[in-house]
């Protein structure tokens, strides 16, 4: 019998991975909440760059971590973000902000605050909720039900990255992914890795329909077994 117990459920891994279709998609089948905390650490560089901060000083950064008013909207079918009640879901995915991302979010005082933010999220969702990252199922919600990291081969994702963003050379792109992903991993605070005990699944061969019913599935035998 399936319970009213709401489930958390972690999805990490790097950018190209299909990790934001295969989480909303897995909300929105399931009437869960979802949170792309990836926009949430976009949308706090975008105002340190919007404010003149120099983002390669990370003591000017820990000294305004505090003051943009991040808010984001948790429904599958159109999450969206603001900073200081500005819209930012464009702004936050132009190269500027893309290619100075991982120097914010490095510093710790930033990441307090916004893993704070998720869990407050993720600890009001009553329908339960996917949280997709880079540290959900290592720190921010390490008592998450379900725990799943997803890889894809650097030429699968630099080629799901060039189709999106068309137009954009592959070569650069992987070369650019694997710099924010060596960024992200070498960091003291909650560096990128893999959960011990989360599920990882190689998406390189498969198709994001299969990727969401693999894990759609471990939901539904969480949720059942609750
Ligand atoms: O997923 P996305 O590419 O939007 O993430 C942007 C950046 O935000 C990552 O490269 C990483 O620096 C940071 N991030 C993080 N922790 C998370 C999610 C994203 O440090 N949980």
């Amino acid at each position: 019998m399936e319970s009213a117990q709401p489930v958390v459920v972690a999805i990490d891994g790097p950018s190209g991975t299909g990790k934001s279709s295969t989480s909303k998609a897995v909300a929105a089948q399931l009437g869960m909440s979802y949170l792309d905390t990836g926009a949430q650490y976009r949308a706090i560089t975008w105002w340190m760059v919007h404010h003149g901060i120099d983002v390669t000083d990370p003591s000017a950064i820990a000294a305004v971590a505090g003051k943009p008013e991040i808010v984001s909207g948790t429904d599958p079918a159109g999450p969206t973000i603001t900073v200081d009640g500005v819209d930012v879901a464009g702004p936050i995915r132009t190269d500027e902000v893309t290619a100075r991302v991982s120097a914010v979010s490095a510093v710790p005082e930033v990441r307090a605050r916004i893993t704070e933010l998720q869990r407050s999220l993720a600890g009001s969702a009553a329908r339960g909720i996917v949280v997709e990252g880079r540290d959900i199922g290592t720190t921010v919600l390490p008592d998450a039900d379900v725990k799943v990291f997803l890889t894809a081969s650097a030429e699968a994702r630099a080629a799901r990255r060039s189709g999106e963003l068309q137009g954009v050379d592959v070569h650069s792109t992987r070369d650019a992914l694997l710099k924010r992903d060596a960024a992200d991993a070498g960091r003291k605070t909650s560096p990128f890795v893999k959960a011990g005990d989360a599920l990882e699944v190689d998406t390189t061969d498969l198709t994001l329909a299969q990727v969401i019913e693999c894990v759609v599935t471990l939901v539904e035998e969480k949720r059942a077994g609750k």
